[in-house]
């Protein structure tokens, strides 16, 4: 169901936002090489939990018999892994590493989803440029996200841009709906027909999400039934923000 927010439930809404938006500043200064991706996840968690939120993906279900809710507070992907990556002790971040980290807060009975894939140290140009467009492909793609619009102009405009660049979106993962719910509908995919799939309106609140791999558009589970890798070990990234549909343009919560 599509749930349009009241202007007291958005601003209900700006703080989970907003704490997500803060965590992703103070884990831009953390990162660096030699560090676990789950010391990365203690820093995120003790900042969420000193705002008195709550890690929303921590407990997760995964819906699929046998394997267990998501353990963390961030999902933590490095390199060939897209999303979904468990933080781990075991995984120690190295010099020159894509990071994308996804991250769900929960405050006043509202989500805030955010994505942000950094890269560690001196980047390699094939990293930085994948990093960038990833980053570019939301705000191609926001750029319809206005009444007048639908959600597959959103979808349209982020694949073309990615396509054009010689990159692929993953196909299997989308975009969504967000508020009381992790996920709420549209589904937002990135890819897509223009002017098809619902109608934009003033009071929708999205969660827009480019993930791109830069070879082929294929991809993995591994056996954790989480981490989503490209099946040609190719780099990956993601950007993501929740945003708020107005009359006019767009505003992104996530950012500070
Ligand atoms: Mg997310």
């Amino acid at each position: 169901m599509v749930t349009i927010k009241s202007k007291k439930e958005v601003e209900q809404m700006r703080e989970a936002c907003r704490i997500t938006a803060l965590v992703y500043e103070v884990l831009e200064k953390e990162i660096h090489a030699g560090m676990s991706t789950l010391e990365l996840d203690k820093i995120a968690e003790q900042i969420i939990r000193e705002h008195g939120a709550v890690p929303a993906q921590k407990g997760y279900p995964s819906g699929i018999k046998g394997v267990p809710p998501f353990p963390a507070t961030l999902c933590v992907s490095v390199n060939d892994e897209v999303i979904h990556g468990i933080p781990s002790k075991r995984t120690i971040i190295q010099e020159g590493d894509v990071v994308s980290i996804d991250l769900v807060t929960f405050k006043n009975g509202f989500h805030g989803d955010a994505a942000r894939t950094f890269i560690v140290g001196k980047a390699s140009k094939e990293a930085q440029k994948l990093v960038d467009i990833t980053k570019q492909a939301f705000f191609e793609g926001i750029q319809f996200a206005k009444p007048g619009f639908r959600i597959g102009d959103i979808s349209h405009r982020i694949g073309e841009f990615v396509e054009s660049h010689g990159y692929n979106v993953v196909r299997e993962f989308q975009g969504h709906g967000i508020g009381r719910q992790m996920h709420e509908d549209p589904g937002i995919p990135n890819y897509g027909k223009a002017g098809r799939g619902m109608r934009i309106e003033p009071g929708m609140t999205l969660a827009i999400e480019p993930m791109v791999m830069a070879g082929k558009p294929n991809i993995l589970e591994l056996d954790d039934g989480w981490t989503i890798v490209t099946e040609d070990g190719s780099l990956a990234a993601h950007y993501e923000n929740t945003i708020l549909i107005t009359e006019n343009e767009p505003e992104v919560l996530t950012l500070l």
